[in-house]
């Protein structure tokens, strides 16, 4: 009998990377397999069938790459949340706190339009301060976040309860 997989399947753990005591969950494998890649496109969409999105925003860096296919599936426009000093344009800044120290995201300044209805992508949800400043970043530029979606969620990390505090809708494929 065949095997049904699952988009876990696909993801890869490095132990120790990038530093001692960190469970990498690499999902580049599953980015390569053409299998798993469109599943996990599907199942990231199918919570927001029938539901208006005006724009993707994908988080550096592994957002990108689900945001991009995610909104040619749609075809809608993709938006990028970077890292600090990346993005060529006039952007606001969102900081937040990291286990040690803080970093700094923006989005360029004109991206958004007030009103729009923006689904937010990542590959990953831990602590969710990346998430929570790409979210802030968005309602700031006036836009509606219908929800926020991942492959993997680390819920032990509080991640989806922080922005479901928020009132933000979380969809993750994956424990
Ligand atoms: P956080 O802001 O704590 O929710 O962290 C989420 C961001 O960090 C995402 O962009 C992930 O790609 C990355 N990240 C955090 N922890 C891991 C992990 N264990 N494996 C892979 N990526 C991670």
């Amino acid at each position: 009998m065949q095997q049904s997989t699952s988009v876990k399947d696909y993801i890869r753990t490095i132990v120790d990377f990038p530093h001692e005591g960190i469970m990498f969950r690499d999902v580049t494998t599953l980015f390569a397999n053409p299998r798993g890649f469109r599943m996990a496109i599907d199942q990231l969409l199918h919570p927001y069938a029938g539901m208006q999105i005006d724009k993707v925003v994908g988080l550096e860096a592994r957002g990108f790459i689900l945001g991009g296919a995610i909104a040619h599936q749609l075809s809608k426009g993709f938006v990028p949340v970077r890292k600090k000093g990346k993005l060529p344009a006039a952007t606001i800044a969102e900081e937040y706190q990291l286990e040690y120290g803080s970093a700094v995201v923006e989005i360029h300044d004109d991206a958004l339009s007030a009103g729009e209805k923006v689904l937010i992508v990542d590959d990953l949800l831990a602590t969710g301060g990346t998430a929570e400043a790409g979210i802030k970043l968005c309602e700031r530029l006036g836009a509606e976040v219908i929800g926020c979606a991942f492959v993997v969620d680390l819920p032990d990390l509080g991640g989806r309860r922080r922005l479901e505090a928020l009132g933000i809708d979380v969809h993750a494929l994956c424990d």
